[in-house]
């Protein structure tokens, strides 16, 4: 290792995961490479998705969207946060679609296509349920109704009609029917309103995988485009992208009765090596971990010994020989014993991708194979 700590990214695994949701769906991907592609890097992620055969990318916000357009990237994006307010312009003149949800949006998109000689491609979003973004379904009359006068006007072109899933990771999928329901309403007053969008949007991972009846023309693909299983209890062949590593910076051996890191909390009880190694909180390591969290270190799981700090943790190795240079592995795709992002979010109380987009700016990710 070159760095203190790295993040090494595999992307022939993001490209074999799109390869795979393809394959199982029959439909469509769009690989949501928002909030850095989950920590991966958004540039090099969504590459690595198209080539392995996406064929959209989502992000949620318009400098996002924007910043893959600076680096060259030409797919077709779509965006679905913005403030009011928002000028469009830039957005729509980088060829970027925008998902719109009310009247007002749809109006400040038209003026700015208008302006700048385009034509805005939206989508519509529905809220089938989860109370989150998207048009209640008393709203939906009106806005397909401006839709349509948007888009026999010409300044607007109704590409897509979408809606997101509440529950398609839980269990037993509570209340996802009735959201599949809402949305063939949905559907069928669009067409009443003379909409024909070519591009129908409902499936995130979970759903896509497990949800046949939600997959329509276009998935959309975001913690399984990473490697993470997002099925409880389910493999679909997924391959994990990213592994965290670090060196032992240091080493020592202490007796029995020795108090560890902040708050001395932790007390060795036996004669003992510790390791410390250069991750913390400010990285990614969560501090509600402390207590059960474990790190691979010379083939064997160490625990973490007291608190997660900014910057390091201490590992408590036993009598396991471990110099300074051995590299300790936080997560990886579990094939060597080392723990997964699955165990963080287990031991931190949190879901997948918050251990995923947790990883901090500070750890310098590597790229494999070199782009
Ligand atoms: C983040 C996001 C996704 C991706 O969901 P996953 O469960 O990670 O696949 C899909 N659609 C929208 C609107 C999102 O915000």
């Amino acid at each position: 290792m070159d760095t203190m700590a790295e993040a090494v990214v595999d992307l022939d695994a993001i490209a074999h995961n799109a390869r795979t949701f393809v394959e199982r769906t029959g439909s469509d991907v769009m690989a949501i490479v928002k909030a850095n592609g989950f920590g991966h890097g958004a540039t090099r992620a969504a590459r690595a998705a198209l080539a392995g055969g996406a064929t959209w990318l989502g992000v949620a916000g318009a400098t996002e969207a924007l910043a893959l357009r600076a680096d060259g990237i030409t797919a077709p994006v779509l965006i679905w946060m913005y403030p009011p307010g928002q000028a469009f312009e830039k957005v729509l003149l980088a060829g970027i679609d925008v998902s719109v949800a009310t009247v007002e949006a749809l109006d400040a998109v038209a003026e700015a296509a208008r302006a700048t000689l385009t034509v805005a491609n939206v989508h519509l979003k529905l809220d089938t349920g989860m109370s989150r973004g998207g048009a209640l379904s008393d709203d939906w009359p009106a806005l397909f109704e401006r839709a349509s006068a948007l888009h026999r006007e010409g300044a607007v072109h109704v590409r897509g009609i979408w809606s997101h899933l509440a529950s398609a990771e839980e269990p037993d999928m509570h209340g996802l029917p009735e959201q599949l329901d809402s949305f063939d309403v949905a559907r069928r007053l669009a067409a009443d309103a003379g909409l024909e969008p070519e591009i129908v949007h409902v499936a995130n991972s979970a759903a896509a995988l497990r949800v046949p009846r939600s997959r329509f023309d276009l998935q959309r693909v975001g913690i399984g485009l990473y490697g993470v299983e997002p099925v409880p209890g389910e493999k679909h062949g997924l391959r994990p992208a990213m592994t965290v590593r670090a060196q032992v910076l240091l080493t020592k051996r202490v007796p029995a009765g020795t108090g560890v890191n902040y708050g001395l909390d932790y007390v060795t009880s036996t004669e003992t090596t510790l390791a410390l190694v250069p991750l913390g909180f400010a990285d990614g390591v969560p501090r509600q971990a402390a207590g059960v969290a474990e790190f691979l270190l010379n083939g064997v799981r160490c625990p973490v010994a007291g608190r997660v700090a900014m910057d390091q943790v201490v590992l408590d190795v036993g009598d396991l020989p471990v110099r300074a240079g051995d590299v300790a592995v936080m997560f990886g795709p579990g094939d060597h014993g080392e723990p997964t992002v699955h165990d963080w979010a287990r031991w931190a109380g949190t879901n997948t991708n918050d251990i995923l987009t947790g990883i901090g700016a500070r750890v310098p990710r590597r790229y494999e194979p070199q782009p």
